[in-house]
């Protein structure tokens, strides 16, 4: 066997082929940044939004029927060659032609369990033919894989499973079983059982090789009953396989040549704010109770008040948009964006001073790495990857390997408002605002140091004899 790695990275979103979160920026960097020092390949789902011709996606007449649970789904392999790296793309219909990748507004699509289930099967079939040592699966979408080739005795295969979000944990009505074509014998805690329902999470979790998660805090957290979303104890039964690997970022994607001063007069223009000399602050994000909605919707008005400019960009529940909408209804310094559109975020960052982000839990963050990268403040909560990647500005004495921000503990409104105030302090004291901004554009965001590590984890399998 060759000492280099030959890996199979599954994710079901990556950029710029497909994109609802931080998971699809993962998976385009984090592959580019592997490539070096081992063959990767990327597997995706061929969604029906994704542009065949764009990215001369081509059918590489691999086509295979796969028996699940005694119901065949014809499965065909796309592939294309994009930057640098190789691609390959799952087509089935079930999992396919849907106008979303998980769910429409805000209920999951009933049969997520099938559809991500053959989208397993597939890439368990992809393995068998190809010439892989470790298969790396991202999340509850990919986590069948790591059961699948145990249960199968594909030993030589090994498998790495990362957490991005807890939270999100794939679980299934107890007759998805039989569909899914897994055995009763798997349905116990100690597998795949999670009170009398399935867990595809837990199958990650009690089968793959190695656990890791996106931040070495969020590793920790995990363990906890506060953020262990019921897995806290099976977490920290399986612990040893468990390690937190910061993210990072693709920087080359996020260079800009214009100066922030440029940037920002430009898009104050383009949403009819005036003010250049006011401090911007923006959120970008999903509109959900992690990402602190309430924090920001309670202390909105009186943020308002203040002297600066206020952006806000994204989607999610309804009862958030509407509180947002009046809100901002009443203020004429905030501007609000209800929807997804990666041009208008990169050029928010580009030109923003602060960004907000006060998350309830976060496990890395990726907002904040490009804002700091971008030469702005992020104003964040101390939680998850967010601790991790941001040190307070008065410890900016003690940053180790940190960017700067203004970091507040305990999570309320008053904290929130408290910190935006802060901000507006530095922002006005001009040599403070600028050295921080400086030492945030120079400070290393990139996707390096933590390739390193996930290669060195990789060679842990090739090394060892099995
Ligand atoms: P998540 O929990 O959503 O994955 P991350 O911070 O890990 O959060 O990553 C979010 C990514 O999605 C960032 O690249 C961010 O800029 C982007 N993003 C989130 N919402 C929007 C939006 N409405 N429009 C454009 N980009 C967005």
């Amino acid at each position: 066997m060759s000492n280099k790695p030959s890996v199979l990275f599954a994710s079901s979103e990556v950029y710029p082929f497909v994109k609802t979160g931080g998971l699809a920026d993962v998976s385009y960097g984090l592959p580019r940044a592997l490539i070096d020092n081992c063959d990767v390949h990327v597997v995706l789902p061929l969604y029906r939004s994704i542009d065949r011709e764009k990215f001369a996606i081509v059918s590489l007449n691999q086509g295979y029927i796969i028996n699940m649970g005694g119901t065949e789904y014809f499965t065909d392999i796309y592939g294309c060659y994009y930057e640098g790296i190789e691609y390959r793309f799952i087509y089935t219909k079930i999992l396919c032609e849907r106008d979303s990748l998980y769910g429409d507004n805000e209920s999951a699509y009933v049969d997520n369990a099938e559809r991500f289930g053959i989208f397993s099967y597939a890439i368990v079939e992809m393995l068998l033919a190809g010439n892989y040592n470790i298969v790396h699966l991202n999340d509850w979408q990919t986590a069948l894989v790591a059961l699948l080739l145990k249960e199968k005795e594909i030993l030589n295969i090994k498998s790495i499973f990362t957490i991005h979000n807890l939270a999100y944990q794939g679980i299934f009505d107890k007759s998805s079983l039989e569909n899914l074509g897994i055995e009763e014998s798997c349905f116990t805690m100690q597998k795949i059982e999670f009170y009398n329902q399935v867990s595809f999470m837990k199958a990650g979790i009690a089968y793959g090789d190695k656990i890791t998660t996106v931040s070495n805090n969020y590793a920790k957290e995990i363990l906890t009953k506060e953020f262990g979303c019921g897995l806290d104890g099976f977490l920290n039964y399986h612990k040893e396989k468990l390690v937190g690997i910061v993210n990072g970022i693709d920087e080359q994607h996020y260079k800009r040549e214009r100066s922030k001063k440029k940037a920002k007069k430009t898009y104050l223009k383009s949403v009819g704010f005036k003010g250049v000399k006011k401090p911007l602050f923006i959120f970008i994000g999903r509109f959900t109770w992690q990402k602190g909605l309430d924090l920001l919707i309670e202390s909105l008005d009186d943020i308002a008040l203040l002297d600066c400019n206020i952006a806000i960009v994204g989607e999610g529940e309804e009862k958030y948009h509407k509180a947002l909408k009046e809100i901002s209804d009443r203020h004429r310094n905030i501007n609000l964006y209800f929807g997804y559109d990666e041009s208008l975020s990169l050029h928010m960052y580009e030109a923003t001073d602060f960004l907000l982000m006060p998350s309830i839990f976060e496990p890395c963050g990726l907002n904040q790495l490009i804002a700091m990268n971008c030469g702005a403040i992020p104003i964040v909560h101390d939680t998850g990857g967010l601790h991790d990647t941001v040190c307070d500005y008065k410890d900016i004495n003690n940053l180790k390997k940190r960017g700067i921000g203004i970091v507040f503990r305990e999570q309320n409104s008053m904290n929130l408002y408290k910190s935006i105030k802060e901000a507006i302090m530095i922002y006005n004291n001009k040599i403070d605002y600028k050295k921080i901004a400086k030492l945030n554009r120079d400070c290393d965001f990139s996707w390096s140091r933590s390739a390193k590590r996930y290669i060195e984890l990789y060679k842990t399998f090739i090394d060892t004899k099995h």
